[in-house]
């Protein structure tokens, strides 16, 4: 077998999802498990979740209908709502909460018989301008949707821009707008990602929705997970499949990009950019091998990866390498190849096994 898997820590995932619920005591959670639980397997972090969380938060109707099979009496938020009219029928015989984001959703919805009513989260164009009405619009469709057949519950959602930098004057717009709106009658409302849960108490409403938290992964830049009392859940974990030694001025890699200058010990390892490493790390991307830290050297290849052992004249063939994880942060790699850590877990391709751990 290629030494490559994904380690997932199941206990660690329960661990920060008790952090986010105790950050916002008294409020209920939407684990968000969308794109495959960012990458780390939706069937086993639902599973694992399964008796703590009140509601988990997908994506599409595809990720919902896995996500119901898995628990049958969670709430399930679709965060895009649905895409096409014809979804509004399974999304209700799956017992789904729908957002309902701009006027085509809303009139679609007002135009399907449903079996069963939807509980229906309008959402607000707070400042991010992504998705959602106005503060006019969402009035007008609030006093139309408040007495319709399809409409069991009738709440209020919004989505922060920048909430990973704490102090964004935009932050505060944001929850300006949305408790402008609370003088209409809403069951619900929902404001917060991890970013506000960990840093702005007066957006936690009545549902959160961690994301990148529950992975152990940090929302900002200036704070680590590990400040933030967050443990790592997945590990990459490799090994060095060769080791040799390579003299000054010569290349190592496509493009012959890495030149050495000095006498150097170069390292190959089973993960490449087809397992979701990314291509563009630069050199001097930390990596750990034996518990030690090194770094890449040479561009990234499809299936492998070299290292600058130079400094590491023990380290042989066969020897334990973490990409990230319980070890190595994400996010310290996410920073130097110039992207988030929820951009490295959620790309994990699916050709690398996942193994499950409960410890
Ligand atoms: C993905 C997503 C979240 C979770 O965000 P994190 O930053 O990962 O906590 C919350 N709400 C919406 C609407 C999302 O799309």
């Amino acid at each position: 077998m290629r030494p490559l898997i994904a380690s997932v820590d199941l206990a660690a995932l329960r661990h920060n999802h008790a952090v986010a619920k105790r950050c916002a005591p008294g409020r209920q959670v939407f684990a968000v498990v969308k794109a495959n639980a960012y990458g780390h397997g939706v069937r086993e972090v639902v599973s694992a979740l399964h008796d703590e969380a009140d509601g988990f938060a997908v994506a599409c109707l595809e990720e919902a209908a896995e996500v119901r099979a898995m628990h049958g009496t969670a709430r399930i938020l679709l965060l895009e709502g649905c895409f096409e009219a014809n979804e509004y029928r399974v999304a209700a015989q799956l017992g789904l909460d729908v957002v309902v984001q701009d006027r085509r959703q809303a009139e679609a919805l007002l135009a399907q018989p449903l079996s069963k009513p939807l509980a229906v989260w309008l959402k607000l164009d707070s400042g991010m301008h992504r998705l959602g009405f106005s503060a006019t619009e969402l009035r007008l469709w609030h006093l139309r949707l408040q007495d319709a057949a399809q409409v069991a519950e009738l709440n209020l959602i919004s989505h922060f821009a920048c909430a990973d930098e704490r102090g964004h004057p935009l932050t505060e717009q944001q929850v300006e707008a949305f408790l402008d709106l609370l003088d209409l009658d809403f069951n619900q409302r929902s404001l917060a990602n991890s970013a506000a849960i960990l840093s702005i108490p007066a957006a936690h409403m009545d549902w959160v929705r961690p994301g990148i938290m529950l992975y152990g992964a940090t929302p900002f830049a200036d704070l680590s997970a590990q400040e933030l009392g967050l443990r790592p859940v997945l590990s990459l974990e490799a090994e060095l499949i060769g080791v040799r030694d390579v003299a000054v001025g010569e290349s190592v890699g496509y493009g012959a990009h890495w030149v050495a200058m000095r006498p150097a010990r170069i390292g190959t390892v089973s993960c490449g950019y087809a397992d979701g490493y990314p291509r563009h790390a630069p050199a001097g991307t930390p990596v750990l091998v034996d518990g030690q830290r090194v770094e890449l050297a040479g561009r990234v290849s499809m299936d492998m990866l070299t290292l600058d052992l130079s400094d590491h004249p023990g380290i042989q063939v066969g020897a334990k390498v973490e990409l990230w994880g319980a070890q190595l942060p994400v996010d310290e790699v996410a920073r130097a190849a110039g992207t988030l850590g929820y951009e490295l877990l959620s790309k994990i391709t699916p050709r690398v096994p996942r193994r499950y751990r409960s410890r």
